[in-house]
């Protein structure tokens, strides 16, 4: 074996699967944790970030690689992972629009721009008074399949193990270490925001970010314009079903955990109230941590004492998108030593060690 690995959220799942393209095999521990980001995130990709609307870090990169990623995850699990789906977004202010109109002379950004939409693309439906623009490139990922398939792939050789990760454990020498009945030459975290607790990778600048979403349903199905669109208004709207649809995120930085909370759901209906004008009922709502670093950039690589330990952290908001292109480097640096971007080396937090 040549991997274990600590954590089968989208990180963990992703990795598993490049290491195999690269011809290498590995095993999962993996405790099931409900405030695991992987398990709430709707895992939608956008290519244009925020509200400056602009192109996302590194996307001409990451975009082809998450792609070909899913497309190839797909054909070997045989079910649909990644769902094309134009984003409908709502220009809300006229700092919005401004903003889109330098956007729409940026030629990074030029790629993932589609139609401005005049206001009423939805009468009765959308309250769109300065217009919208239907944004290109996205999509949404089920990571909840990608996970099951990689898990019943490794169960199937015995390469899956539900239980928490104990560090005592743990026995590792330098160039192996060995875990449950495996061994192997390279133990990597990919714990999510729970990394913070990782005591070898103490000194990464974890900055991680609770966000609850909600599920909701309506009595009016949306109109054939929008079908199988996401919806941006400041918060999001993605179709999940005939009247279903999940929204959020809310951003919270104080309490971590996956409790949901009335400021929660408020805020969220708050902003959808402002730009949609059919009714929703809530019939539910969840709560994950996002796994964040304070420079927003994930970390991977080798401890700098310890190189028979390694991370993959650090996905912040944006795993679907981002994870694909990461993961992949990482594969390629365990494998033959290939060097990865020093943007997302965790090198660049040598100096904060003890
Ligand atoms: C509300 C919300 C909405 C989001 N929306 C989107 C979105 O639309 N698009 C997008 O791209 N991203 C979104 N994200 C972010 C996305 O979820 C993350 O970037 C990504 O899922 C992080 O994956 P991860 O594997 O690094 O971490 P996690 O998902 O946290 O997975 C870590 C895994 O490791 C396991 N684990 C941790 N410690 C241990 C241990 N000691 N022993 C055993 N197992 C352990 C956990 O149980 C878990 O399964 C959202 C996040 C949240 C919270």
């Amino acid at each position: 074996m040549d991997a274990i690995i600590v954590g089968n959220g989208l990180a963990g799942s992703l990795l598993a699967d490049a290491l195999e393209a690269c011809g290498a095999s590995c095993a999962i521990i993996d405790d099931r944790n409900p405030a695991t980001a992987s398990r709430v995130a709707p895992g939608i990709v956008n290519p244009l970030a925020g509200k400056r609307m602009h192109p996302s870090w590194r996307v001409e990169a990451q975009l082809p690689a998450a792609r070909t990623t899913y497309r190839r995850l797909e054909a070997r699990f045989g079910v649909p992972l990644f769902s094309e789906m134009p984003i409908v977004r709502i220009l809300r202010n006229a700092f919005e629009c401004e903003t889109f109109a330098r956007r729409l002379q940026d030629p990074r950004a030029r790629p993932y721009i589609g139609t401005p939409n005049p206001p009423g693309l939805a009468p009765g439906v959308l309250d769109d008074p300065n217009g919208s623009f239907t944004a290109h490139g996205s999509g949404r990922l089920h990571i909840d399949r990608l996970q099951a398939g990689i898990e019943s792939r490794l169960a199937g050789r015995n390469r899956f193990l539900h239980d928490r990760f104990d560090p005592s454990r743990l026995q590792r020498s330098p160039g192996s270490v060995r875990y449950h009945t495996w061994a192997a030459p390279v133990l990597v975290f990919c714990e999510g925001w729970r990394g913070r607790e990782n005591s070898f990778f103490r000194h990464l600048p974890f900055k991680p970010a609770k966000g609850e979403m909600l599920t909701l349903e309506s009595d009016q199905p949306l109109p054939p314009t929008l079908k199988n669109t996401i919806i941006n208004c400041g918060k999001w709207l993605l179709p999940v079903g005939e009247n279903r649809f999940r929204a959020g995120a809310t951003y919270g930085w104080d309490r971590l955990d996956h409790s949901s909370t009335p400021q929660g759901r408020t805020a969220i209906l708050e902003a959808l109230a402002a730009c949609l004008a059919i009714p929703f009922r809530v019939v539910g709502q969840d709560a994950g941590v996002r796994p964040a670093i304070a420079d927003y950039r994930p970390a991977i690589g080798r401890h700098p004492r310890f190189p028979e330990l390694a991370i993959c952290n650090g996905f912040g908001s944006k795993g679907a998108l981002v994870a694909p292109w990461v993961t992949a480097q990482l594969a390629a640096y365990l494998c033959n030593e290939t060097p990865v971007d020093p943007e997302i080396d965790v090198r660049r937090f040598d100096d904060q060690t003890d």
